[in-house]
């Protein structure tokens, strides 16, 4: 028959991959936790309306990349091509800004944007991201980055970047926009099609375009921070005054406008040299109108969040040390079996990880198949055995072996790996 394929730009994530991508999830989960935040759980499916309220109707994602179909009663659904709006709305529906006096959440999921494939970029990827709601303070800003800054160190990610820039507020923003395109105002028809929409709709985007032919017509444009309003340019003078306290390294890039319409003020990103063209690993910023904007109270909020593949593929998967598994069980004929079925049943009770070859085979077969699964210690189980009432018990380690009576084996386990675990 056929073999069925996977849809392109959509990836599997393999056992050997998985359990890296685990690692990472923990750690992200270790390091946001001790700077105070919670998890949120958000779900794939949204309104659609939801995007194109937030996101800007003229972004590329929702022009040409959000997945949206009729649902069975004619609503229209989006699987979520980001994660902040979705966080945003669940802020706004359950009123959380009521439980608490400020909120720090952070989600870990797929998100779905139907763009060209290519390395780095999938049509379903996976963010780690933060939001914090309640704070206008740069000092928070300065904290996030500061906890990315950190994490990144803790995977030892190397040659990551941090870029900010400030593009000010519904106050200063006008006169930036009207700089600009008195700026490109002659150098329209040289623009890509894209840019020439953006000139009339916003035309910040032109400075975010991918294209290198409009970043090299963009050379000489207006600059954001010549344009900030004194309380903006506070605010990014304060943010940066914190990185330093903080000890993180930065530096200011006045392009960085973000490619979604709520942002205000800060937006930075993070990106690395050894990723090519798609070289932002995490990208965010201040959106101070979007919970308003989405029929919440006024509150200021910022977030960010990081593409999960880009950052795999900025990590050394061999720093990770995987034990697949504690103990296998190699039995020889029925009787054996059963004793190897009972012996696991056991371990796995006392947390120990244990598996056992149901299908049998040869002893060589048997002990092949332990060395794959990396195996500690396997226990071997034969007729000899059996009548002795022992199991042998080898080290794969150091291949020392011995002899020890079934009944007591499990307890001798538990003996090793309780002093493994402990400290
Ligand atoms: P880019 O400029 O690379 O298209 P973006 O501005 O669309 O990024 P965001 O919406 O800010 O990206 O998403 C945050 C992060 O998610 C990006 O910095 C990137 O690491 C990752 N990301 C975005 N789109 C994809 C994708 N299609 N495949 C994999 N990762 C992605
Ligand atoms: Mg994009």
């Amino acid at each position: 028959m056929a073999q069925i394929q996977g849809i392109k730009g959509v990836k599997d994530v393999l056992p050997d991959e998985a359990r890296v991508w685990q690692h990472i999830r923990n750690k992200a989960r270790e390091i946001f936790h001790t700077f105070g935040y919670s998890e949120i759980i958000i779900p794939v499916l949204e309104s659609s309306e939801l995007f194109l309220r937030s996101i800007g109707e003229t972004t590329d994602i929702v022009e040409k990349e959000m997945y949206l179909f009729d649902d069975r009663d004619g609503k229209k659904i989006a699987l979520r091509p980001e994660g902040t709006a979705s966080v945003v709305r669940s802020f706004v529906e359950h009123n959380l800004s009521h439980s608490l006096p400020f909120s720090k959440l952070y989600y870990i999921g797929p998100m779905f944007r139907r763009e060209r494939p290519q390395a780095g970029r999938y049509r379903q990827f996976y963010q780690i991201g933060a939001e914090v709601f309640g704070f206008a303070s740069p000092q928070i800003d300065a904290e996030m980055l500061s906890m990315l800054d950190l994490f990144f160190n803790s995977l030892n990610i190397k040659g990551v970047e941090l870029q900010v820039n400030s593009i000010g507020c519904p106050i200063c923003r006008p006169a930036f926009r009207e700089a600009l395109r008195n700026f490109f105002s002659d150098k329209l028809s040289n623009l890509c099609d894209n840019c020439q929409r953006r000139y009339e709709l916003n035309p910040l985007r032109i400075l975010d375009c991918k294209s290198p032919h409009c970043h090299a017509i963009a050379e000489g444009a207006p600059k954001t921070l010549d344009y900030l309003c004194d309380d903006c340019l506070k605010h990014f003078n304060t943010l940066q005054d914190c990185l330093k306290l903080a000890g993180v390294s930065y530096n200011i890039n006045q392009r960085l406008v973000r490619g979604l319409d709520y942002y205000t003020r800060t937006t930075f990103e993070f990106v690395s040299g050894s990723l090519g063209a798609q070289n932002a690993v995490a990208a965010g910023g201040r959106y101070d109108s979007l919970v308003e904007e989405l029929g919440g109270p006024p509150t200021p909020a910022i977030g960010f969040s990081i593409g999960f593949e880009r950052l795999f593929s900025n990590f050394d998967s061999s720093s990770v040390a995987v034990k697949l598994i504690n103990v296998f069980v190699a039995a020889l004929g029925d009787k054996a079996q059963e004793k190897a079925f009972q012996i696991i049943n056991q371990l796995h009770k006392k947390g120990i990880s244990a598996i056992t070859d149901y299908d049998g085979g040869s002893l060589k077969s048997q002990m092949r198949k332990a060395d794959k699964f990396d195996s500690e210690f396997v226990l071997i189980i034969g007729d000899d055995e059996l009548s002795k009432g022992v199991v042998i018990i080898r080290n794969m380690k150091n291949k020392a072996q011995e002899e020890v009576p079934i009944t007591m084996i499990v307890e001798k386990l538990e003996g090793i790996f309780k002093t493994h675990d402990s400290p």
